[in-house]
């Protein structure tokens, strides 16, 4: 299982930035082997940024999708409109989504299920925030937004699923979690996909760390055996910092140790 490296640029970059940004990956990861990259940019950038990266394995996601398949959602971008744009993926969950816009568990359920039934992979968000982490409650918190997340979603969809656990207090704020407290709920989260899905399942899962990822902490987060990739915000804005997380990612494939 290769892991897989995302930048979220969030609502940041000119379409001058974007496409350059977009130029920029195409040309500096062109050799890159082992490692599975996808960037995700804007909405409005999504067409621009899918044509620069047309023909390469850099993978193009949105940051949210509506639920439903059309209609007078006034606003709102559906998955068929992501798929016709080009794009594979979908992060949903995104704690910007869930504390500043107030999604639930359940609407999120709901987008996993349909951008799931149109063939869009999902990266699915989690994690909980600092009073609930220094409450004790940070398996909790985690264990009910995986179960209502994944309520009704089967076995056979989990090819297609990403899991990127993203402690709230960890995102832009510049204070990582220590690899050993990802590692201990990236661990949980295992057993919450083996209880459910079976060992052989769960196995073939990637469970992303996020928070104030950088070229400096990268490494050490994915020497941990249940980090299987990493999902940037901040460090993905920049092509250098960006393109130094994937070759580390990319080293740390070659030699584990
Ligand atoms: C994110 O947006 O998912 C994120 C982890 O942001 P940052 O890397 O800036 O903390």
């Amino acid at each position: 299982m290769n892991p897989f490296v995302v930048g979220n640029w969030k609502m940041n970059l000119s379409l001058e930035e974007a496409s350059t940004l977009a130029m920029d990956l195409r040309q500096g990861l062109e050799g890159v082997d082992g490692v599975e990259v996808g960037v995700c940019p804007p909405f409005v950038w999504l067409p621009g940024v899918c044509f620069v990266l047309m023909g390469t394995k850099i993978r193009v996601g949105a940051q949210n999708m509506h639920w439903e398949k059309k209609g007078a959602f006034t606003g709102e971008v559906s998955g068929p409109m992501l798929k016709d744009v080009g794009c594979t993926h979908v992060l949903l969950g995104h704690s910007e989504r869930r504390h500043l816009f107030g999604e639930t568990d359940s609407m999120i359920n709901k987008k996993l299920k349909t951008a799931l039934s149109l063939g869009l992979k999902v990266i699915f968000c989690l994690g909980e925030r600092l009073e609930e982490r220094e409450g004790g409650e940070t398996f909790t918190v985690v264990e009910r937004q995986f179960t209502a997340g994944l309520e009704g979603v089967g076995q056979e969809a989990l090819p297609e699923l990403t899991i990127a656990y993203e402690p709230v207090w960890a995102i832009g704020t510049g204070k990582n979690a220590t690899p050993e407290q990802a590692q201990e709920v990236h661990g949980h989260l295992r057993n919450l996909l083996e209880n459910k899905y079976g060992n052989e399942t769960a196995s073939q899962v990637r469970i992303q760390y996020g928070g104030s990822v950088t070229p400096e902490n990268a490494g050490e987060l994915l020497a941990q055996p249940d980090i299987n990739g990493l999902l940037v915000g901040g460090a993905s804005l920049k092509k250098d910092s960006f393109l130094k997380i994937v070759f580390t990612t990319q080293e740390r494939m070659r030699s584990p140790i």
